[in-house]
């Protein structure tokens, strides 16, 4: 375990976007991506004091919620073979016990020994409630929750720690947005100087109510205007965008979370949004595995696939 999350200063990137019409910008890319093979980027800060705490209390199950391509359903999978916690996945669509051999996500956390459980998206609404919670305990034991998406207080703590090495050398930092925990960690990280810009993965921007539940400060903003029509939503330009920025910057990007918030940095820096000379990181929340979940789609559609 104190191995596990004890490498955990991520590799920075500099890059240019002079392949993306900006000539004299540089954008520090800080790689999330590259903390852990499966547990990636946020998770594995999210998952951090969570997992502590676990075992602390003498779980030895895990169990946590999702869809069927979530990146945190493969984090705790992972994580949990790695630290020999029993796993369990919550997952939302009874359909889906039919597909699992298909869903490259699902088939990989079940690899990893997690039990899947599927539940309709009726009870997945009520998945907080008592009655199913009982039902599941019933059924599985005492265990561990992780919430959905993994936002809670010791998920922000972890998150926190993302700024560890960066923080006095940024101006702005930028990232992808779903719960806002993640967020929330770097907004408590940061000083009152530093601006956190958040790109919502999703429509809306409710996200900052989960924010400023952990945090009185308000140096950030967020922002829907790319998330590409809603949650896991994509279209050709963005294939693009994330085809040409693996090819000229040489870093892979995913179609939900880091492909959008990038597309987004690029246009607001062509669109004068950040101060001139500012020093902006971007924070590579990883999720790479959701690539193959979604060229799958993609190839149905006959559309280009993520290369
Ligand atoms: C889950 C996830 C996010 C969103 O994190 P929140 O803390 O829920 O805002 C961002 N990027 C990637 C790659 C993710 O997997």
């Amino acid at each position: 375990m104190a191995h596990f999350f004890s490498y955990n200063s991520p590799a920075i990137t500099n890059i240019s976007l002079a392949p993306f019409g900006l000539d004299a910008f540089y954008l520090n890319v800080v790689r999330e991506d590259m903390l852990h093979p499966f547990v990636s980027g946020n998770k594995f800060r999210k998952l951090k004091y969570n997992i502590v705490a676990a075992e602390d209390n003498g779980f030895s199950t895990l169990l946590t919620f999702g869809g069927a391509f979530s990146n945190h359903i493969a984090a705790v999978a992972a994580a949990g073979k790695e630290l020999n916690f029993k796993t369990i996945g919550v997952i939302r669509g009874e359909e889906l016990l039919y597909k699992i051999a298909q869903n490259p996500t699902l088939s990989f956390a079940k690899d990893c020994g997690m039990e899947l459980h599927f539940i309709s998206r009726e009870d997945y609404k009520r998945k907080e409630e008592e009655q199913l919670l009982t039902k599941l305990k019933n059924k599985f034991g005492d265990f561990y929750i992780l919430p959905e998406g993994g936002t809670n207080a010791l998920a922000v703590q972890g998150c926190e720690e993302i700024l560890k090495n960066i923080s006095e050398k940024a101006d702005y930092i930028c990232v992808p947005v779903g719960t806002g925990g993640t967020m929330a960690g770097l907004v408590k990280a940061s000083n009152e100087n530093q601006r956190i810009v958040g790109f919502s993965a999703l429509k809306g921007t409710f996200q900052s109510e989960e924010i400023e539940k952990y945090t009185s400060k308000t140096n950030f903003s967020i922002t829907d205007a790319y998330c590409f029509g809603g949650y896991g939503k994509i279209d050709i330009d963005l294939i693009r965008f994330i085809n040409k920025f693996k090819k000229e910057a040489n870093i892979p990007l995913d179609p939900v979370y880091t492909g959008k918030m990038m597309f987004g940095i690029v246009d607001l820096l062509k669109k004068g949004h950040f101060k001139e000379n500012s020093r902006i990181f971007a924070i590579h929340t990883g999720g790479l595995q959701g690539i193959a979940g979604m060229n799958q789609k993609l190839k149905k559609k006959n559309l280009p696939i993520i290369e």
